[in-house]
Parts: structure tokens; sequence; C-alpha cells
């Protein structure tokens, strides 16, 4: 079988199932996906120096040689460190290479490899080089380069080291490359500058010059970015379509009755914001509406006042969440709220019995039904309404760009008004490059008669008396969170840490309460069990990876404590203290950071609640690559772009795409197929928010 792009790696030589599984871990099944794993960085080795003028450079002046490990030893300091050292030889003579404190270096670098070493010459007993980096280039067998080189540094795995994975690559990309096709329209490219596929990809890999990685990954990043608008202007295209506005009127029935038995009164910024809703879903052109507010800033009732003026219109309202249990708890807070309207929400998510759901599907299409509330269930195929006229996405950066838009496509002949929310304020440009002409409303202002959040660093050693306080606050019958930092839930390491946290929680320190634990590596279905457990107040003491920190509203709970707060970022902080506060007790976040964490920045922290001005801490800490990788801003993870660096190409990239969409809708072109393909592969469900519209 001839090998393609779509192979497997399986079938390459010298990769069997065991290293296909290895590569797998990285993230690498086909052949296509081995050549985007392009290197992280370079080791710049360009410039080899002969040894024997190496041993004479002045003493710190840095230098890369090139050479044959002739011996090899370990030595002890006075001060007790070892140290690794060998003699490199090339044709011009040898020098002793020393590692302090790396004695393991022994049973990796042997006598008869060849070795790359980059590093000062320092003086230790006589001239040594002390390498920064090094490279084992081979064994006895291996030439040395002719020349110097630019060295790819790949993102390895345990079991399989960079030096093996350039190894695969300089094995096969001579015949991998010849496999890759552009994929991008001429124009394109040209607009924007950069290299074709195939050459970009051998610059990335291969470069003959530093400066040429940098090409190469300027390429993939332009592609990356492209792929995306398309997919951002299609979903606004959609959204947008003005021809298919429903027009609402102010019919002051089921909004004034609302507004008549709400058990409160609206802040003045849900004031301005429902203005700001109102306007947009009376205009003739849809609404595409993101409605930013801060934790607790009660942005669900807001939503609801909308929902109900299309319903008062005669339409169906519809509110997609991200989790069952969010879902369950906002059909619980508008079933409240509608009841004495005699309004019952209708709750359709996965884990229904089939007849239930069935039956939930009648009453939408049938238009029985005006409101439902519900997980990505709502969109699947077989959901049909009898007449949507407002689609709200609740945390909406937690769905694909594609979802989202999906949600509106059910009522295709009208084009129901979007409402999207967020409790991540994103910066201005930011939002520019990602959402377009999306219009923003801002909550800038939480309820009056909440209760406060203190905030409170406290060190290691009053730890007896945070569990005694939290254990006063459990007499009086509330709840808390103990939340442990799991950076990567592939750290078995961090995850035994939580769990063993929770352990000895229970069996130690709260014997008498009941202790719970949940995070990312338990299925939706056990988390969301022992979170109804906890919203049940049946466990008490709630312990957690950051997975309970996306709207979960269990206002019992009155104390956040935080382990190791500096692992975490301001905003994810921010977050997690949203998470108390939410009832009429005064709430406690309590941090507890490690040794040597930054004590300035969590004081900042611990001084403001404004989520906004946080947010621009935080920007300012992490930069706005750091910011959508961690996908904070609903956009999927960038691989090769940063928006810090990229910031022509994204603006390119943008025109690029809104031109293609306005003047070809479905990019149905024969000439867009190998585009629409790579939109196929890369985001989920992508290909159906292209598929042509009926009428
Ligand atoms: P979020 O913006 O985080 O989604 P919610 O919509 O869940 O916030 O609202 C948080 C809590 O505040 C809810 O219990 C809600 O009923 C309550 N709430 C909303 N608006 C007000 C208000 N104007 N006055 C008092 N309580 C309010
Ligand atoms: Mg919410």
């Amino acid at each position: 079988m001839a090998l393609t792009l779509d192979s497997s790696v399986q079938f390459l030589k010298g990769v069997g199932q065991h290293r296909a599984e290895l590569l797998g871990r990285l993230g690498i099944a086909s052949v296509r996906d081995l050549l985007h794993h392009i290197p992280f960085r370079y080791l710049d080795a360009t410039t080899v120096t002969p040894v024997a003028q190496a041993r004479s450079a002045p003493t710190g002046a840095d230098v890369t040689v090139v050479g044959r490990v002739v011996s090899t030893g370990v030595i002890p300091t006075r001060r007790g460190l070892r140290v690794f050292q060998c003699i490199l030889r090339d044709e011009t003579g040898m020098i002793e290479c020393g590692w302090p404190g790396r004695p393991f270096l022994e049973r990796q670098i042997t006598k008869g490899t060849l070795l790359l070493a980059s590093g000062p010459v320092r003086h230790f007993h006589g001239r040594q080089l002390q390498p920064r980096e090094w490279i084992i280039l081979g064994g006895e067998d291996e030439q040395a380069p002719s020349r110097g080189m630019v060295l790819p540094v790949y993102r390895a795995t345990e079991g399989l080291t960079v030096r093996q994975l350039r190894r695969l690559f300089e094995q096969h990309l001579g015949v991998l490359l010849p496999l890759v096709k552009e994929e991008l329209p001429a124009a394109w490219r040209e607009a924007s500058g950069v290299v074709a596929l195939p050459e970009a990809l051998r610059m990335a890999h291969r470069p003959a010059r530093i400066e040429e990685a940098e090409e190469g990954r300027r390429r993939l990043a332009f592609e990356e970015l492209v792929l995306l608008q398309l997919v951002l202007a299609r979903a606004r295209w959609l959204a947008k379509r003005s021809r298919a506005g429903i027009r609402f009127a102010v019919k002051r029935d089921l909004t004034s009755r609302l507004r008549e038995h709400l058990p409160f009164e609206l802040t003045s910024a849900q004031k301005r914001c429902l203005k700001e809703i109102v306007a947009d879903m009376t205009a003739p052109v849809r609404m595409h509406r993101l409605l930013q507010g801060d934790v607790g800033s009660g942005k669900t009732v807001v939503a609801l006042f909308a929902m109900l003026l299309a319903v008062e219109n005669g339409c169906q309202a519809a509110m997609m969440a991200p989790t069952e249990i969010l879902a369950e708890q906002h059909a619980a807070t508008l079933g409240r709220l509608l009841a004495p309207l005699g309004v019952v929400p209708e709750l359709l998510i996965g884990r229904l019995a089939a007849g239930e759901k069935a039956a939930i599907r009648e009453r939408l299409a049938g238009g029985v039904s005006p409101i439902v509330v519900g997980t990505h269930a709502l969109i699947q195929e077989d959901v049909a309404f009898h007449r949507l006229g407002l689609a709200v996405v609740d945390e909406q950066h937690r769905f694909g760009v594609a979802q989202r838009a999906l949600l509106a496509q059910k009522n295709v002949a009208e084009g129901p008004d979007v409402l999207l929310l967020s409790a991540t304020p994103i910066p201005r440009t930011l939002a520019l490059a990602i959402y377009g002409d999306l219009d923003v409303s801002r909550l800038d202002e939480l309820p009056p008669g909440r209760g406060r959040v203190r905030t409170a660093i406290r060190e290691g050693r009053s730890r007896a008396k945070v569990y005694d306080f939290i254990r006063s606050e459990a007499a009086a019958g509330r709840q808390a969170y103990v939340v442990y930092p799991v950076i990567d839930e592939t750290e078995k390491l961090d995850l035994k840490a939580a769990s063993a946290m929770a352990d000895l929680l229970q069996r130690e320190i709260f014997p008498e309460l009941a202790v719970g634990l949940v995070h990312g590596r338990l299925n939706a279905d056990q988390r969301d069990a022992v979170m109804r457990r906890f919203r049940a107040n049946e466990v008490r003491i709630l312990v957690a990876t950051t997975v309970i920190e996306v709207g979960i509203d269990v206002p019992n709970a009155t104390v956040m404590v935080i382990e190791h707060p500096e692992r975490f970022g301001l905003a994810q902080l921010h977050q997690l203290r949203g998470r108390v506060g939410r009832g009429a007790a005064e709430s406690h976040c309590i941090l507890m950071p490690g040794e040597g964490a930054n004590r300035e920045r969590l004081k900042r922290f611990a001084e403001t609640q404004d989520g906004f001005k946080i947010a621009e801490l935080d920007l300012a800490e992490r930069g706005y690559g750091e910011l959508v990788g961690a996908r904070q801003s609903g956009i999927p993870e960038l691989r090769f772009a940063d928006f810090g660096r990229d910031g022509d190409l994204l603006d390119v990239a943008h025109r690029l795409a809104r031109d293609a969409i306005a003047s070809d809708p479905t990019l149905g072109a024969r000439a867009l197929r190998p585009v629409m393909m790579e939109i196929g592969r890369r985001f989920e469900r992508g290909l159906e928010l292209f598929r042509a519209i009926p009428g």
C-alpha cells in the first residue's frame, strides 16, 4: 500500500507498534501529524569552532565544538559535588568537557560517542568547556557533520527521546516531504508573504539557518489563523444574515410579570445590559451579542428576560450549558423564577431515559414547550424546534466555535437571535480579533446584599487554625471547598497529592464530616454525582482540582481554601473565589501558598474583587499567547501561532476570511476543497457548519 499523509506512523520503517504508541502520546497518529510535530526550539550550532581554537578561547567565551568522546570519568570536588567529565577529540586536538553536578551523564555519554557541545570555556584544573547545551549526534559509526548545523529540539516523552525523534525525522523526511501538497490558494499566500507548505515543513525540521526555522513556523501559523478565521467568519455570517432576523416587539406581558415577581431588584448594570439586548432584539437585524459579567454578577436572570421577550412573541428560547450539572442548575433557577408565571422550562440532557428525551423533543417540535435548558444534547440532529427565537449559550468559551453556531441553526428559516454568556473578560483588542463584529455588553457590578468574600493569605504553620475554622463553619451548617492544583491531568503525582489530601482530611482531620473528591480524571457522570451530593449538602467538604471553576452555584458554601495558589493564574484564582460569597453569609477565601511563592502577587489579588481589573493583571502577567492557549476565550488552542508575534498574519487572515465568506458563503469553490478538508480535520463538527442551507 502506498504511503500517504493519512497513513499511520506505524507503517514507517523503524516505527513498530510500541513506537507508534509512544508517538501517540505526543498526539502523533498519522504521517501528517508527524510532519506537523515541529521543533519547539532550536540549538544554533551553525558555527563550530575547531577544538584547538576552543581551548585557547578567552575564559567565559561561548563556543560550540563537535568531537568524538575518547574517555570519560566522574570526579568529586572538594565541596562534595560530583562532576562528569569527558575528553573530546577532533582533527585539530582534544578538549576536556565538564558537567558539575551531573554524574549520571556517565550512562549516556560513553566512549566513542559523537558529541556536539556548546557553552562557556572555564578554568577548572586547566581549560574546560562547561556545556550548557549538548547533543549526542551518534555512536562510533556516526560521521561528524561537515559543517555546523541548526539542531531541532522536539517535544519528547518518556521512552522516546529528543535524539530518537531527531533520528526518525532524519530518516524519513526525504520520503515524507514530497507527499505534502500546498493547500492554500496562491493569492492567500501572496497576501501574507508566507512560503509554500512543503518548503515550510522542510524549513521547520531542517533549517539551514535559524531564520529559516522561524519562516517555516510562520507559514504554519498563518494556515492555523486563516482556518480559524474562516470558521469564525462563517459563524458570524450565519448569525448575521439580515434577511432572516426576527423582529420582536415589546409586549410587556411575560417580561413585566417576571419583573413584578422577581425576589430582588435588578442592578443598574443588569438594567443597562438588558436595554442593549432588547434594542437588538426589537431591531430587524439579528442579535449577535456577548454578555460579559464577573462571576455572580447575575447573567442568568438577564438572559431569562431576553428569553421571555422571545416567548411573548410566540417564539421559543433555548439555553445551552457545557455540563449536565450546570444545565440542571439553570433549569432549577429558571423554574423557580418562572413558577409564578406558570411557565415550566424543559431540561434536555444526555442522561435522561430515551423515552423521556423523545417526549421532550416532541414538545419542542410541536411548540408546546416555550423554554428549554440543555447540554450538547440540544444540538443533536434529531432535535427540532417549532420556532426558535433566541439561542443562549452559557459559558460560551467551553464550546467549540462550530458548536456555538449550531444551536442557532435550529431555526434556519428565520434565524434566531444569539446571546453568548461569559464570565471571562477579555481585552477589547483580542475580542475584536476573535469575535469580529460581535457586540459586547458588560455587567460590571455585583448585586447588593451579597455576603462579602474576605481573602486572606495563610502560612503553613496556621494550617491547624484553618481547619478549625472550617470545622466551625461546618458546625453552623456551612460547606467548604479545598482546591488542590493539578496542572496537568497526566501528572500522576499531582493527582495523587489531591486524592491523598482528600483521604487525609477525611480520616484524620474531619472524621465526623463527609469529604468528597472531584478531579478531571473522573468522567462527567462520576463528577456530576459528587457535585450533586455537595449541592444537596450531603458532602460537606469538597476537595477538588480546578474542575469546579465553572459556574457552579452552591450558596451554602462559605469557605474556599486554595492550596498552592501560586500555581494558578490570577483569573483562575478569581473564578475559584467566585464559587463562594453566593449566599447572604460572609464568605472566606484562604490562600495557602507554598514555600518561596511570590506573596506580593497574591496580596494584589487579595486586595481587589474586581474581575475586570484582575483580568488586566492576569494579561500583564501572562501575555496574549498564554491567555488564548489556556482556552479562555473560546478558540481552539493554537499550536503554531502566537498573538503577540503574529499580529500581522492575524490581520491578513481576518481580512481574507471575511472576503472569502462574503463571496462564497459555503466555501464550495473547487479550489477551496483542500481548505475545507483541513477545516474538517481541525474543528469538531466544522464541516457541518458549512453545509448549504436550504431556502
Ligand atoms: P453568573 O453571572 O455568575 O452566572 P448568576 O446568574 O448565577 O451569576 O447569579 C448569581 C446569583 O445572584 C443567583 O443566585 C441570582 O439569583 C442572584 N442575583 C442575580 N441578580 C441579582 C440581583 N439583582 N439582586 C440580587 N441577587 C441577584
Ligand atoms: Mg452563570
